[in-house]
């Protein structure tokens, strides 16, 4: 994809120096590939640094962050008190490849938030929460289908990695070359918000379902919030035709309440999945559920799961000390700076014309550059791209850090005060007429 050069001032001579050299070492210069900034062009900041509502790149430039680490960075970067937690675990060791009291306290945490996960296994990342989550429940059913919706990411788990076009029960060709129709022939893609699909997908595959599987609220085409009754609607098609009802609450959890979407909408899933905010910026994730499902892996049953670094003594530290200072003032907090921020977002492009409209999910909120609502991956896809990545530049000049591509949610944190605000504000004025002046050959 060609680069795109964006006539904003601004100079980062040593992140470009750290990407040649990432290049050559690392296939697209990163180890995910969203942060290689191939959707707006231009080049990807190195972080060194972050404190608070702010990170530092590599040529010293401070920034207010606003995707933190892509949602997990709920109270702001390197909190002192999660700081000294951790310090304090990593001297007690770091790995054991035993059972330790972390890993229950942890485990208990959740429970304790979120009623309908009896119990729950702990894991590294959210790809293997939810991988693991679909095997368990093929495993329980004895079925092999699973039903995802178009737009939704549940990370890199090759049955997963499908999204199809619009239509009605899509059997879906793998996104990706690498899976296999085989890995990706038992999943059907349906349009997000579509009860009916899901009604005719079922009616299409009596017996064959083992789950359907959903982002509780979306956040990865954008924020697109569940219409009313969906979610609602997918638990009571999946108890109707005996399929189970897995929550995707990696996003979401602990970070829209302090249960997640479920202390939102209510909706009791047989099993859910969590990573970013439970982690407190380690490696830990983890699915959970049903007790009765649960049972059904080893060692109390036969699916297989298993993980070396499982319930790292570091990690459940980290998370535990996070979600140990996240109670309600925190989320009042968090919901308060998103609206703040969006409200400024509405004005600065209204004053300047642009058609947007932001859509929340609690404090989780994304700009979609269109005026109709986004209901779907087909309706996100309609939206002005190359207005975002015009804006995106010019507020990532004047120092704030945007989510680099229009179809990611953004996230705030508790140490969003009123100076991190105001930079925003600042310089939103700027941003907006970049948006508004942009036209789309800038994002050729
Ligand atoms: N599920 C959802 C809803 C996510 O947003 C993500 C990551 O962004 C994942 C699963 C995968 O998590 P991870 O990147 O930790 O593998």
């Amino acid at each position: 994809m060609a680069r795109v050069s964006y006539p904003y001032p601004y100079e980062a001579k040593v992140s470009q120096t750290l990407f040649d050299r990432a290049s050559l070492v690392t296939p697209g210069g990163v180890n995910s590939p969203v942060r290689a900034f191939r959707a707006v062009g231009g080049t990807p900041r190195f972080m060194v640094s972050g404190t608070g509502p702010y990170l530092t790149d590599a040529d010293g430039r401070e920034y207010v962050d606003l995707v933190c680490s892509w949602g997990p960075m709920i109270l702001g970067h390197a909190h002192p008190a999660v700081v000294e937690a951790i310090q304090a675990a990593v001297a007690r060791g770091t790995s054991f490849g035993t059972p330790g009291e972390g890993e229950v306290a942890l485990a208990e945490e959740i429970t304790a938030r979120i009623e309908p996960v009896e119990q729950v296994r702990l894991v590294s990342s959210g790809t293997e929460a939810t991988m693991s989550a679909i095997r368990l429940a093929r495993g329980f059913t004895g079925r092999a289908k699973v039903v995802k919706f178009a737009g939704c990411y549940h990370g890199h788990v090759d049955a997963l990695l499908a999204a199809a076009g619009s239509g009605l029960a899509t059997f879906a060709l793998p996104d990706t070359p690498g899976v296999t129709g085989a890995q990706a022939g038992d999943t059907i893609v349906l349009p997000y918000n579509d009860l009916e699909a899901v009604r005719a997908a079922f009616a299409a595959h009596p017996g064959e379902i083992a789950c359907v599987i959903t982002e509780a609220a979306p956040g990865n085409m954008g924020v697109v919030t569940p219409a009313e009754g969906f979610n609602q609607g997918l638990a009571d098609l999946c108890r109707d035709n005996g399929a189970l009802y897995i929550s995707d609450e990696v996003m979401t959890g602990f970070r829209t309440s302090r249960a997640g979407w479920y202390g939102v909408d209510g909706v009791r899933p047989d099993l859910m999945t969590f990573g970013k905010v439970m982690g407190g910026g380690f490696p830990a994730a983890a699915f959970g559920g049903r007790a009765d499902v649960m049972a059904h892996l080893a060692p109390a049953g036969p699916v297989y799961q298993a993980g070396t670094l499982s319930g790292n003594p570091v990690a459940t530290t980290a998370g535990l000390a996070q979600l140990r200072l996240l109670d309600d003032a925190a989320y009042a907090a968090v919901d308060a700076v998103s609206e703040r921020i969006q409200g400024l977002v509405t004005d600065a492009l209204a004053k300047e014309g642009v058609a947007h409209r932001v859509q929340t999910a609690s404090n989780m909120f994304s700009v979609f550059f269109t005026a109709d609502p986004v209901r779907n991956y087909d309706e996100a896809k309609q939206q002005e791209s190359f207005r975002f990545n015009a804006f995106f530049h010019s507020m990532l000049s004047q120092g704030v850090y945007l989510p680099p591509s229009a179809f990611e949610s953004w996230f705030v944190s508790t140490a969003h005060d009123d100076a991190a605000v105001e930079r925003i504000a600042a310089a939103l004025p700027a941003a907006a007429r970049a948006a508004a002046q942009a036209a789309p050959e800038a994002s050729a």
